[in-house]
């Protein structure tokens, strides 16, 4: 009989994240599905109760909180001693975390110091005849795989964006701390502070439902034998700003840097889409100036809807890969694009 632990931390401001609640929808299905199994909510954080309470109907047993202070920031030893505590609180076999950065890198650990198996990266997990099984994509998401383990503690770490979030109401919950005496060479490392990129600066987002990819052929000579690099980077940033899109790339824009070739300054490694780059998960996606080319297009499999701009109309895009392809000049269709949500803002 399965006891299935939802591993959890809150973020800064006490909530939870829809990572989180990715997560927990992974472990409640697994719940629903195996007879006679439990669901056990664990939660790290300073304080855990409004975490706990948002989530409080969701079918748990029981919900376990490690606190304070030392439990705030994500280090590596105090998060490994919080999980580690909490399972054996709970006496799990299965393991579900989502697998934000501060999971990611301890989870691994915690699986073997406890003599259990990690499975990351997971994207499906499902449970029929009593046996648990996870998927995960190898090869650069080009085969899927589904496997299961009779070894436990199974830790399976799932990826944020692969779930939908769990919907269970609020309420109050009644959170049992389970304690963690930590030695002080666990608290030897201090997060000093937070550097990220000012918002506008932060061009890939995840969670938005427009994924915008530009190509080389923003900085190719253009009609006039001229190239208009300063005009891309407008019409680009432009659009990026009107409608909150993440922005991809192809791997031969992003590689011109290195080339001494003009280049967009907003565009790193980081934004490439495709085999080599990024697979990322958008409801919609809009390619410009890219050829389409298969080691891009591999990176828009979980794009649902796919269009493009090119001026060629034999290119990638025109032999399946996109659902509407415009044969057309990016540079005049972008123009206007942006002067028409310009003026619904
Ligand atoms: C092992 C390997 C791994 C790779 N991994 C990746 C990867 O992860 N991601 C990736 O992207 N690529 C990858 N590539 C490279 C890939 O094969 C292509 O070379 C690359 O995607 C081409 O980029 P592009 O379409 O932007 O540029 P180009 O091939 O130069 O195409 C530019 C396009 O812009 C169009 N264009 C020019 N001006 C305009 C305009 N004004 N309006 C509209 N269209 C215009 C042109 O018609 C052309 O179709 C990989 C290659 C290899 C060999």
């Amino acid at each position: 009989m399965e006891t299935i632990l939802l591993l959890a931390h809150t973020e800064i401001d006490g909530s939870l994240a829809k990572s989180a609640r990715e997560a927990l929808h992974a472990a409640a299905t697994l719940h629903k599905s195996l007879a006679g199994s439990k669901l056990v909510i664990g939660l790290i954080g300073e304080n855990v109760q409004a975490a706990a309470n948002s989530i409080a109907a969701c079918p748990a047993t029981k919900h376990l909180g490690v606190t304070g202070a030392d439990f705030s920031q994500s280090r590596y030893a105090t998060d490994a001693a919080a999980a580690e505590a909490i399972f054996k609180a709970a006496q799990a076999t299965v393991i579900v975390a989502p697998a934000t950065s501060r999971w990611a890198r301890v989870l691994p650990g915690v699986a073997q110091r406890l003599g259990g198996r990690v499975d990351t990266h997971v994207t499906g997990a499902a449970a029929a005849d009593g046996k648990i099984s996870v998927n995960r994509w190898y090869y650069k998401q080009r085969m899927e795989g589904a496997l299961t383990r009779t070894q436990r503690p199974w830790f399976i770490g799932v990826d944020p964006g692969s779930q939908t979030a769990c919907d269970c109401g609020a309420g109050t919950a009644e959170v049992e701390m389970v304690a963690v005496n930590l030695t002080e060479a666990q608290k030897r490392t201090t997060v000093v502070g937070l550097r990220e990129p000012k918002a506008d600066a932060q061009t890939i987002r995840p969670d938005a439902q427009l994924l915008f990819v530009t190509g080389a052929g923003w900085t190719k000579k253009q009609a006039d034998g001229q190239t208009h690099v300063p005009e891309a980077e407008k019409l680009i940033l432009g659009f990026l700003k009107a409608t909150r899109a993440s922005l991809g790339s192809s791997k031969s824009l992003v590689d011109l840097g290195g080339e001494g070739q003009a280049v967009l300054p907003f565009l790193s490694h980081l934004n490439q889409i495709g085999q080599t780059g990024a697979t990322p998960r958008h409801a919609k996606g809009l390619s410009t100036c890219c050829h389409g080319e298969e080691p891009h297009t591999v990176g828009w499999r979980f794009i649902n809807e796919r269009r493009a701009i090119s001026l060629d109309p034999n290119c990638g895009w025109a032999r399946g890969k996109a659902d509407v392809l415009y044969v057309a000049d990016a540079f005049a269709v972008m123009q206007k694009v942006n002067e028409s949500l310009a003026t619904k803002t």
